[in-house]
């Protein structure tokens, strides 16, 4: 992409309403605009970075056998009526009339729409064991949107749910979750440390939060130190192995790691004092075993093994896809802008010309943005007439994780300079050796 011929509306003011960096920074780098509160549009930048997060979480899903699919934003009201939810889920959820009079409302999340499918669909054991999910807007009235898209109220996420004929099933599947979760944050270049949550009005042990440590997150955390040290790395995973699943899960949640919901003072005093830490965190997933709670009351039975009907045993599990854009700025950015993960960037290399017009110049910059993307990766060319301290401060801005510079000075000595926008280091070596670096 030739920056003149692109949209990258960037701010060069800090907007005073923004409280955060990443909201600052996705306003200033043009990522997003807000049309109500809670509302924002994605600009052509905040685009490709939410698709590249989508589609990380598209491989992943189906990478652990989860099956993808697409419901609607607008779900009639009969079905919440079913599963007693229509009252107690409260003002978060925006309720719509139609012009017949029917209740509509736009869905917060997905049980029941997913359980009246099921339950139209299948109807023995040996359908099972099944997972479906989708990524899809949601909404939810937030008494108090804020910190952009971090807590919207119209929002992307990601939710799947399983259905299984046993608990032990059930319970693989949310192992299976946890699993894939860990992979999928880790792509993204972040630390999500699962922690034990609430388990809310259903109680029960099993529903873990993902959490991204960070100053401005909303949420208070408690953990063992020990548990920042785990990472997945590029372990092989057999998604059916039940014990595989299962060890995983033992070692990214056996130490103390608790939201404030389900801190409990006296275990956390059995770790040892160095390690103990409290901090706050951005929930960026969690994972819910809740057994039948939506299957009995909407009668989503198989039939079993021995010909009797049973309430299949489900989950839910939610990532929350846009709010990970603003939790990738809030982990990696300084003072100067963004510094994207390469998993996410937007683009992958800027290229930036000190002397747009000369001929030498122009021509060895086109040479790199067609061998960029003869390796199969995309540029962002600033080929605007500029000063270069004005190119510099937007390709810092926007975080691309390379910048490759090119001027007439560089150009009579055979050079250009690659500059990695983590480390701020440059260097200086042959357009070709920079090509072979960024690849
Ligand atoms: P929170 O505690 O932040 O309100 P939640 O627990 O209500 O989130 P879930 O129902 O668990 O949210 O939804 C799954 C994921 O969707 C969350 O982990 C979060 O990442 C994301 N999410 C929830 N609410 C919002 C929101 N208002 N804006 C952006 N993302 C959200
Ligand atoms: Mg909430
Ligand atoms: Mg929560
Ligand atoms: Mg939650």
């Amino acid at each position: 992409m030739r920056l003149t011929r692109y949209f990258l509306p960037v701010l060069k003011e800090t907007p005073a309403d923004a409280q955060i960096a990443s909201h600052r920074l996705m306003l200033r780098a043009g990522m997003v605009k807000q049309q109500a509160a809670g509302i924002y549009s994605w600009l052509p930048l905040g685009w490709k970075v939410l698709k590249n997060i989508e589609r990380i979480v598209h491989e992943e899903q189906q990478r652990a056998g989860h099956i993808p699919m697409l419901m609607p934003t607008v779900q009639p009201g009969e079905l919440w009526q079913e599963s007693g939810r229509d009252n107690s889920y409260g003002p978060e959820m925006l309720r719509i009339t139609d012009r017949q009079g029917r209740k509509m409302l736009y869905g917060p999340t997905n049980e029941e729409m997913i359980t009246d499918i099921f339950r139209s669909h299948v109807s023995s054991y040996k359908e099972l064991p099944l997972t479906l999910y989708h990524i899809q807007w949601k909404f939810r009235d937030e008494i108090r949107p804020r910190f952009g898209v971090m807590r919207g109220r119209e929002f992307y996420m990601k939710d799947g749910y399983n259905f299984d004929l046993t608990k032990d099933d059930a319970l693989h599947a949310y192992n299976r979750h946890l699993v894939s979760y860990l992979r999928t944050y880790e792509r993204m270049g972040l630390q999500a440390i699962p922690m034990r949550a609430d388990g809310g009005p259903i109680g029960g042990d099993y529903t873990h939060e993902f959490l991204v440590l960070a100053e401005t997150g909303e949420s208070e955390v408690f953990y063992d130190s020990a548990v920042t040290d785990l990472t997945f790395g590029d372990r092989e995973i057999d998604y059916d192995d039940v014990a595989q699943c299962q060890s995983i899960l033992d070692e990214f949640t056996t130490r103390y790691a608790r939201t404030d919901e389900t801190h409990d003072e006296a275990l956390f005093g059995q770790v040892p004092e160095e390690r103990r830490r409290s901090a706050r965190g951005i929930e960026v997933g969690q994972i819910f075993y809740f057994g039948t709670k939506y299957s009995e009351p909407m009668g989503a039975h198989v039939q079993g093994p021995d010909g009797k009907p049973v309430p299949v045993h489900m989950g839910s599990h939610g990532i929350g896809v846009s709010r990970l854009v603003g939790a990738i700025i809030e982990a990696s950015h300084d003072e100067n802008g963004i510094i994207w993960p390469e998993g996410v960037t937007p683009f992958h290399c800027g290229i930036v010309n000190l002397k747009q017009g000369d001929a030498e110049a122009d021509g060895a910059c086109e040479g790199l943005y067609d061998g960029l993307t003869a390796l199969g990766l995309e540029p962002l060319y600033d080929d605007r007439d500029e000063r270069a301290g004005a190119k510099f401060a937007t390709m810092d801005l926007i975080g691309l994780p390379w910048r490759i510079t090119v001027g007439p000075r560089g150009l009579k000595n055979g050079v250009v300079e690659l500059t990695s926008r983590r480390t701020g280091e440059s260097e200086e070596l042959p357009p070709e050796a920079a090509l072979e670096k960024v690849a």
